[in-house]
């Protein structure tokens, strides 16, 4: 594969490559001149003396001789990062490189305008990439004892705070004390907006076992920090109190801590918390609803969360706190690791097809040797939905699964694995929103289904959810659908998979059926609306009334009359639903609803009203229902 060698987003991805400068390569020089306090332009005379070692031509280097070109692509590549670097002589923050006008002369020299020269070159990269964070690279350059000059310096808090998270992840406690014990050498960083520094120096302290500072450091914020600070410390030792079920003191340090700050507002989360361990779950309701009042005025959309937790909590108390994130927030950087390194899809299971029925997914030795491992280590326990576990259980068993797979690579082609990884991914902070773990995991279950299908010559077999074997398979496979339907992404290829899995389990226990009468009502095709309908008479509300709704607007009205007297008779509440201008939402509950209840009516027209009135059809089926 031929890589642009100055596709700056492929290079950050990539490690193997040798036809291309390395990123990190690049980047540490760039450091280095910059610690060494060059200006960009001394950095870009370091550069040249290296070009052919950093940018080769011929066999192993880009595919261009000319040796100009060669040092205006590198010049551009060094620019771009240059912008990105934190740099020691701006007090570690990022430089501005200016940009000359398009009728300037070019910033290479050549004595050309910029727009003949080296713009139009720049326009054939991908945009700039400018979410990278290069202060680990920089650090990396910067001697150990210069870290202190970070401290109060106009460094980015994100940058920062990404950099000490992947320390914390190696467990690397003592680079995150040398970074921030300088920052809480006086009492000048005890604010609330370094409250997070605080938090890792505080973690960073237990990780090397020195309890007295943390002990001492903590002391000091209560003590000394900003009134804020000073709450908020305070709200983690009432939180603490209440743990251990020493309330009349947890109480104490939370009435400090209000008029310490009146105005935070973890306040609320904290009493509401406090009154429900005690017990008091009708006050703590009440409390609730006061804060979400009080909240709602400020009109911050950071507090979003916050009021719909509060908000729940006062319609049903102590449940919606347990069944809320506990704080599960580590990213998916270490699947993404993994899936990259993850051996091609191969066939490891066999089917016997008779009759045209693939029957069970049997899995070859090897990999059912593997399977073996895989179930008495992996519970899966720790990632159903409700369940009130310890964050902590999930990263281990997160842990645990990468490690398997690392063991046994023939698990990358089970269904059984995939499936797992799957609902952990999902509960993953992604570090791409655009390219999710999960649905890269999903794409995984459908090359594999598409090679086991090809392998053992059952591509037009059923592979029926009866047979246990299967299951994992087709949740696997539903899993992938899902993702894709709630990311609105490429209609067409989402289809063609819920009418495959349709196909391959023809009595639809996974209901997918109403996923694809959505979406196939969304792209408008009522020809295939009425076809599946078809297939699933007397079925769900949805299905009914997407028959009728499709059937009119094929303007086939007799047999929409027809439909329609049959759903109004078996599903009565869909249509009175439908018929109001206004209804109050009822009680919903997440991935379940009720057949015939106030739940799947009220849905059924948040879904669809709209398309019953700009299609006329609410008011015809008034007139036909008389
Ligand atoms: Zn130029």
């Amino acid at each position: 594969m031929h890589v642009n060698p100055f596709d700056l987003a492929t290079l950050v991805h990539d490690d193997g490559e040798d036809d291309a400068p390395h990123f990190d390569q690049v980047a540490a020089l760039c450091a280095e001149c910059a610690v060494a306090g060059l200006e960009l332009e001394a950095t870009l005379a370091e550069f040249e003396q290296v070009l052919d070692q950093i940018m080769p031509r011929g066999p192993g280097g880009p595919e261009v001789d000319d040796p100009d070109l060669r040092r205006r692509m590198l010049r551009i590549m060094v620019r771009a990062l240059w912008r990105l670097l934190p740099n020691p002589q701006l007090q570690f923050a990022t430089p501005e490189v200016p940009v000359p006008g398009r009728n300037d002369p070019c910033h290479c020299g050549s004595g050309h305008k910029y727009k003949a020269c080296c713009q139009a070159l720049e326009r054939k990269l991908p945009p700039p990439i400018d979410h990278i964070n290069l202060l680990p690279i920089l650090l990396e350059a910067l001697p150990r004892e210069r870290w202190g000059e970070l401290a109060g310096s106009r460094v980015g808090y994100d940058h920062l705070g990404d950099a000490v998270r992947r320390f914390a992840e190696l467990e690397q406690w003592q680079e995150i004390l040398d970074l921030l014990v300088p920052w809480f050498a006086d009492d000048r960083a005890l604010v609330m907006d370094n409250e997070w520094l605080l938090d890792m120096h505080v973690d960073a302290l237990e990780g090397v076992g020195d309890l007295d500072g943390k002990a001492r450091l903590l002391e000091r914020a209560v003590e000394r920090g900003d009134r804020p600070l000073r709450s908020a410390m305070l709200q983690r030792q009432a939180s603490m109190a209440a743990d251990q079920d020493r309330f009349d003191e947890a109480w104490g340090l939370f009435e400090k801590a209000r008029r310490l700050d009146p105005r935070s507002p973890n306040l609320s989360h904290l009493e509401v918390v406090m009154l429900i361990a005690e017990g008091r779950e009708s006050e703590a309701r009440k409390r609730a609803r006061f804060w979400v009042g009080r909240l709602e005025r400020r009109r911050k959309p950071d507090l979003e969360n916050l009021i719909d937790l509060l908000r729940d909590v006062a319609r049903r108390g102590k449940d919606a706190l347990f069944e809320a994130d506990v704080g599960f927030a580590a990213d998916d950087r270490q699947v993404r690791a993994a899936l990259d390194s993850a051996p091609p899809v191969c066939c490891r299971y066999v089917l016997d097809v008779v009759d045209g029925n693939a029957g069970p997914l049997e899995s070859r030795p090897e990999l059912a040797e593997a399977l073996q491992v895989w179930s008495e280590r992996i519970t899966q326990a720790s990632w159903l939905p409700g369940d009130q576990i310890d964050p902590e259980d999930r990263v281990n068993e997160l842990d645990d699964m990468l490690d398997l797979l690392e063991e046994y690579p023939v698990l990358w082609d089970s269904f059984e694995a995939l499936e797992t990884l799957q609902t952990a991914a999902g509960e993953l902070l992604p570090v791409d929103p655009y390219d999710l773990s999960a649905d890269r995991l999903g794409e995984r279950a459908w090359s594999l289904l598409e090679c086991v299908l090809e392998e053992n010559k059952a591509q037009d077999a059923l592979l029926e959810w009866g047979f246990v074997e299967n299951r994992p398979a087709l949740n696997a496979l539903a899993k992938a659908v899902m993702g894709q339907f709630y990311s609105e992404s490429q209609p067409d290829l989402l289809i063609e998979r819920l009418e495959c899995l349709l196909r391959l389990n023809p009595s639809d226990n996974q209901g997918l059926r109403s996923v694809l009468c959505r979406v196939l009502s969304v792209a408008g095709d009522y020809p295939r609306v009425v076809a599946l309908c078809e297939r699933y008479p007397d079925d769900l509300a949805e299905l009914q009334y997407q028959h009728v709704l499709a059937l009119f607007a094929l303007d086939r009205k007799d047999e929409a009359a027809e439909v329609l007297r049959g759903a109004v008779e078996f599903h009565p509440k869909v249509f009175e639903y439908l018929d109001r201008s206004r209804v109050v939402a009822p009680q919903l509950m997440p991935g379940s609803v009720i057949a015939g209840g106030d739940d799947e009516a009220f849905i059924y027209r948040s879904d669809y009203r709209e398309d019953w009135q700009r299609l006329g059809a609410l008011k015809w089926a008034r007139g036909v229902l008389g």
